[in-house]
């Protein structure tokens, strides 16, 4: 455990003047509180200021640049590189500002910092409405959508970046200001992909579009031994399938689910899930085709509230595990890959363990490549290596395959990374994300925005050149 020498009387005034809480070193929660998602992050931050308001921001703010210590943003706490947490610094943790309000006239949702998908969908399908989230519900939609924001309605309504119409952003300065179409277009821009770079995002303010509340969802499942069939299947009907649907092929190890019988129950599987953001009588004949190929060994679609598919795959990404993730837009699923992802489907190292291949296009593809800073428009598939395991002792083993099928995978490559699935990889894989002319554009808001990057524990855009290879954590790239 490092320490920091703490400027106890600082922090001290600090938590008088505030409404929320201020978790140090001593206290009972203090374990929790410095904790993220990803339990392989293991950082002791000097304190983490659970936020109660945005005065409350705006003070822990004050206070680490006053104090020179670096700051980390907290949202949902997803972030598998550990971004929401920091050795020696503050954390400012938003999650308590978790309000959403809904004005279902305009088709308008306005969300705290630290609201999750659950939280965000429980208000607006109350209404019949919803926004792209994330595939699992627990996800901060702050990090989500400040970098994008994959998820089942993609293909219909675009990523949650594309939705977002305004934000409220606390600078580092401690100015509020607002990004939007009218006040400021160009940070509104930079919003939509750039990550947690140009402040502190106190407020969301989401387009809102029609959706369930119940709709056609689940995922059918064959033998992994079959993945090169299901993969051949869905690239061929891919071109076909209406943007109602996001087809996300799963390669992993079956759970103990009813769906599936006994003895398929820890073997290895390929399903295909998704949720019809449509008619119901129009995905069954839509679905058909998907599902009813080949010989499959269990089918979970029904007719479900959108609120429980968003929730459906939440109790197999329990936090607090060892991870292990690397990422990539694919360009294509020719021969060769299909031989790659099919050896790799039947070797998982880990029951925990899964790689993901998601459907992109549709609403994603008709936003321009330069319109918001979440470039790579135009790759087909997104390639998520999600590896998880218990032991930290055996860790090396299970990096060491990650790292293997991600090199087997580059043939396929569209040359570039989902930013939202990097770990702490370097300065160039954040490059390989953005592209060289989004990179620019986005270095050239920070110069503005955060000149002395005191926002920099993120995927990180220097505001002058920076140093190749290094990462934001000072650790080596994985
Ligand atoms: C189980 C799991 C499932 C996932 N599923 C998906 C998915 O379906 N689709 C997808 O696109 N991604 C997914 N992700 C990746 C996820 O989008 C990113 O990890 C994202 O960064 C998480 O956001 P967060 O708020 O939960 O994380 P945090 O770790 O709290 O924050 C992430 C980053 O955003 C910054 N940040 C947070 N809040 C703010 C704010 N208010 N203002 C400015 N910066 C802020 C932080 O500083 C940090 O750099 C998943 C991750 C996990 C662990």
């Amino acid at each position: 455990m490092s320490t920091a020498a703490t400027d106890t009387v600082g922090i001290d005034r600090l938590a008088d003047h505030i409404r929320g809480e201020v978790v140090r070193p001593d206290h009972p929660d203090y374990d929790d509180a410095r904790s993220v998602w990803n339990g392989s992050i293991d950082r002791y931050p000097t304190a983490v200021v659970r936020c109660a308001d945005i005065e409350d921001i705006r003070q822990g703010l004050a206070f680490a640049r006053t104090n020179d210590l670096p700051v980390a943003v907290r949202g949902g706490g997803h972030n598998v590189a550990g971004f929401g947490t920091c050795d020696d610094g503050i954390v400012l943790d938003l999650r308590r500002l978790n309000q959403v309000t809904v004005d279902p006239a305009r088709r308008v949702a306005t969300a705290g910092p630290g609201t999750i998908g659950a939280e965000f969908d429980e208000a607006t399908q109350a209404h019949g409405l919803a926004t792209t989230m994330g595939v699992m519900s627990t996800t901060g939609v702050a990090g989500l959508t400040l970098g994008g924001g994959i998820g089942w309605l993609q293909r219909a309504y675009g990523l949650t970046c594309d939705s977002l119409l305004a934000a409220e952003v606390l600078t580092a300065d401690g100015e509020l200001v607002r990004a939007s179409e009218q006040d400021d277009p160009e940070l509104l821009w930079g919003l939509k992909g750039g990550g947690g770079n140009l402040g502190i995002v106190t407020s969301f303010e989401f387009a809102l579009h029609e959706v369930g509340p119940d709709v056609l969802c689940g995922l059918t499942a064959w033998s992994a031994d079959d993945t090169a069939d299901v993969l051949r299947h869905l690239r061929d009907i891919g071109p076909t399938l209406p943007d109602e649907i996001t087809p996300i092929v799963i390669c992993r190890t079956a759970p103990p689910a009813p769906f599936l019988p006994e003895e398929v129950h820890g073997q290895p599987i390929v399903a295909v899930a998704g949720c019809y953001a449509g008619p119901i009588a129009e995905g069954e004949e839509v679905l058909a085709g998907l599902r009813g190929f080949g010989n499959p060994v269990g089918d979970a679609f029904a007719v479900r509230p959108y609120t429980a598919f968003q929730r459906m795959f939440d109790a197999s990404w329990d936090p607090g595990f060892q991870n292990h993730w690397k990422a990539e837009y694919l360009a294509h699923l020719d021969e060769d890959a299909i031989e790659v992802f099919a050896r790799y489907a039947v070797g998982h190292t880990s029951p925990l363990s899964d790689f993901k291949i998601g459907m992109m296009g549709g609403a994603i593809a008709r936003v321009g490549e330069t319109a918001t800073a979440c470039p790579h428009r135009d790759a087909p598939f997104v390639l998520n290596i999600n590896t998880r395991w218990e032991d930290p002792e055996e860790s090396a083993r299970h990096v060491a395959h990650t790292r293997r099928l991600f090199e087997e995978a580059q043939e396929a490559s569209a040359g570039g990374v989902y930013v939202n699935f990097l770990g702490d990889e370097g300065a160039d894989r954040v490059r390989h994300a953005y592209g060289e002319d989004t990179f620019a554009r986005l270095q050239a808001l920070k110069r503005r925005w955060d000149p002395d990057n005191v926002f920099r524990l993120n995927q990180n855009i220097p505001p002058v050149a920076d140093r190749a290879g290094t990462s934001a954590h000072g650790v080596t790239p994985g």
